[in-house]
């Protein structure tokens, strides 16, 4: 039996499509949100300051938890599970994962993943010392030395919170300048258990069983150095999750799909929210905005007369 057509499949259950859900509900549209459980990136912050309302501050899965409770409220449907294929048949979308479905329009939402550095021993450490993600491994590390790399907000935040844990953080950024806000910055400067190494780059990652060594090279004199490290927390951005649709939307050259400000992409029909859109300024309150958009002109599409 052919499958029943739904108005709306949104692919993403971080605040991006979380948002859009509780929009598309309250405008009347029958929604299906399918997503692995996580919450995307902004779930796997400990603390989350600067989302306007909670100014004792957050942890960031509670935040995502507390997202999907007012989705559901509103009628918002929740499928565990992963899509790894969206199709295009007589102006229907089949949207192909663990099960298939048909929609009349689609808001992709489905967040972006931390970018690997390509240094040797990344790969082979991964899960032994080297992290992408500070909140879920940071505990390991209690009074042991580790690094961050970066020098974005997700670097100095996450520095900060391993200066919590650790007995030592290392900080090494390839630049003088980060690229995260002056306010987290001014708190890495002036945190005692940080030390900085600026301008420099991990070159390689060492150990045995475990991660126990790192060098690192000045950019400005190329001297390479050896530290002791237990730890490597990689924060050199981010990678848009734009594969399921890469054939069908105009991406840009990261990869990250390219919306007008309706957060309409270059197929119809097909909407693009929070951190896969291309955006310069990529925060859970901006990804949130990113969602009431992208269901309201989602809304529009499927009620033309509006
Ligand atoms: P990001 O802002 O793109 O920063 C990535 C950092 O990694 C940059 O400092 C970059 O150096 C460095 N980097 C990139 N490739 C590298 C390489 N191959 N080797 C060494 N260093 C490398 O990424 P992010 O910090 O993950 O943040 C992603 C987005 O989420 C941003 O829009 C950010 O504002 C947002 N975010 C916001 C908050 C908050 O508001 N509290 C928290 C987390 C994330 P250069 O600076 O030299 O390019």
């Amino acid at each position: 039996m052919e499958k029943e057509v739904l108005p709306l499949i949104i692919v993403g259950g971080g605040p991006a499509g979380l948002t859009a859900g509780i929009y598309s509900c309250r405008f009347g549209i029958k929604s299906l949100l399918i997503a692995p459980f996580g919450g995307g990136l902004a779930a796997s912050v400990d603390r989350i300051e600067n989302f306007p309302g909670f100014p004792e501050e957050i942890n960031g899965m509670d935040l995502v938890n507390r997202m999907r409770e007012q989705a559901e409220k509103f009628g918002l449907e929740i499928v565990n599970g992963q899509v790894s294929q969206i199709g295009v048949e007589g102006g229907l979308f089949r949207v192909i994962g663990d099960d298939h479905y048909l929609s009349r329009a689609i808001i992709i939402a489905t967040g972006a993943e931390p970018k690997q550095l390509g240094v040797p021993g990344e790969e082979k450490f991964r899960g032994k010392g080297v992290s992408y993600c500070a909140t879920c491994d940071g505990p390991f590390f209690k009074g042991k030395k580790v690094t961050v790399v970066g020098g974005g907000d997700s670097a100095l935040q996450e520095a900060l919170y391993l200066s919590q844990i650790a007995q030592e953080v290392i900080l090494v950024h390839r630049r003088e300048q980060f690229r995260g806000s002056s306010y987290l910055g001014e708190k890495v400067r002036a945190n005692p258990k940080i030390t900085l190494r600026l301008n420099s780059v991990i070159t390689e990652i060492r150990g045995e069983e475990r991660v126990r060594e790192i060098s690192i090279k000045a950019t400005d004199t190329g001297k390479v150095e050896r530290i002791s490290s237990d730890g490597v927390f990689i924060y050199a951005g981010i990678k848009p999750n734009s594969e399921i649709v890469k054939e069908l939307v105009e991406l840009d050259p990261q990869g990250a799909i390219i919306t007008d400000e309706q957060m309409r992409t270059s197929h119809e029909g097909i909407f693009a929210c929070g951190d896969v859109r291309a955006s310069d300024f990529r925060q859970v309150v901006t990804a949130c905005a990113d969602g009431a958009v992208a269901a309201r002109s989602a809304y529009l599409f499927l009620n033309p007369e509006k």
